[in-house]
C-alpha cells in the first residue's frame, strides 16, 4: 500500500484551513522491511501496554509512581528505538531524504502536543534528577503562560489552532533545546517530536513561512493497531490526569512527584 504521510499543518494565521501541505510524500507502508519493522514495534507497544495495564495508579501514591516510574526506565528506551527504527525504515520508501539535521531546529518552537502519559512519566524522571531541573520547570512555566495568553485572545473551534500557530510565530524555543540547536533530551523526547519532518528547505520552517505553499512538512503516523495499543497504553494512566501538551503535562508531573529521590533502601 501506499499512502501519503499526513501534514501537520491544518491552518493559517486566521485559522482558515490550510491550502497548503496537503500533498505529503508518499511512503510504502507494505515493503517488508518495513512490516518487519512495524512488528518490532508492535511487540514493544504491546510490552508497554501490559506495564502500564499492571500498574496500581493511584496518583498520591508514592510507592506506586516509583514501581511505575521503574517500570517505564526498563521498557522506554527499546520502544523508543523500534519506534525510531519503524520511522526510519518508512522514510527509506520515500523518493527523497528529508531535509532534517541536528542542530536544525525551527520546529522546535512549537507548542508541543500530543504528550502521552507514559512518555510525561518517563521524561520527568530523566529531567527531575539534573541540575537544570529548576530552571526547566521556569521555562516550561512561561511557555505554558504564553500559550494560554495567546489562547485566550481567540474564541470558537479554530481557538486552539489559532492560538499554537499565534505560540510558533513568537520563535520560544523549547526550554530543551541547547544553544548549539540540539534537542537536550534527544533520547527520552516524545513521538510527537519523533514523527515530525520536512522535505523542503529548513528555511520553511521558520515563522510565518511555515505555512507558504513550498513548506512540505509531514508526520509519519502509525499502524492503527498499534496506536490502539499506544492508547490503552494512556488509558491505563489517566488517573494521573497529566495534560498531553509536552511543557503543561511535564508542570503537572512536578506538581504531582516533585524531584523524585531514590529510595533509601
Ligand atoms: S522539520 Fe524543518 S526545522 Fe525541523 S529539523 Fe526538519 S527541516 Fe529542520
Ligand atoms: S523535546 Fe527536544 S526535539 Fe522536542 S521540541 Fe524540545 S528540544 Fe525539540
Amino acid at each position: 500500500m501506499i499512502r501519503e504521510a499526513v501534514s501537520p499543518i491544518t491552518t493559517g494565521p486566521t485559522g482558515d484551513p490550510q491550502k497548503t501541505n496537503d500533498i505529503g510524500p508518499a511512503f510504502d507502508f507494505d515493503r517488508p522491511e518495513v512490516l518487519e519493522r512495524a512488528e518490532e514495534l508492535r511487540t514493544a507497544a504491546a510490552r508497554l501496554r501490559s506495564a502500564c495495564e499492571l500498574r496500581p495508579v493511584p496518583p498520591a501514591d508514592a510507592a506506586a509512581y516509583r514501581s511505575l516510574l521503574a517500570e517505564l526506565e526498563a521498557i522506554m528506551p527499546a520502544f523508543y528505538r523500534s519506534y525510531d527504527a519503524y520511522v526510519t525504515e518508512v522514510l527509506r520508501t520515500g523518493g527523497t531524504a528529508p531535509s532534517c539535521s541536528r542542530g536544525c531546529s525551527h520546529c522546535c518552537s512549537h507548542y508541543v502536543s500530543s504528550v502521552e502519559p507514559y512518555e510525561l512519566i518517563f521524561l520527568h524522571g530523566r529531567i527531575a534528577q539534573g541540575p537544570a531541573y529548576p530552571s526547566q520547570i521556569i521555562g516550561l512555566h512561561r511557555r505554558a503562560t504564553l500559550f494560554h495568553s495567546l489562547r485566550r485572545e481567540s474564541e470558537g473551534e479554530l481557538a486552539e489552532d489559532k492560538a499554537l500557530y499565534r505560540y510558533y510565530l513568537r520563535a520560544t524555543p523549547c526550554p530543551f533545546l541547547g544553544s548549539d540547536g540540539a534537542c537536550g533530551v534527544y533520547a527520552s523526547r516524545p513521538m510527537s517530536c519523533r514523527m515530525f519532518f520536512s522535505l523542503s528547505d529548513p528555511a520553511f520552517c521558520k515563522g510565518r513561512a511555515v505555512v507558504d505553499v513550498r513548506n512540505r512538512n509531514f508526520l509519519i503516523e502509525l499502524p492503527e493497531d498499534i496506536e490502539a495499543d499506544l492508547g490503552r497504553a494512556a488509558a491505563a494512566l489517566s488517573a494521573y490526569a497529566l495534560p498531553e501538551s509536552l511543557f503543561e503535562g511535564l508542570l503537572e508531573a512536578n506538581g504531582a512527584f516533585g524531584r523524585f529521590e531514590p529510595d533509601p533502601s
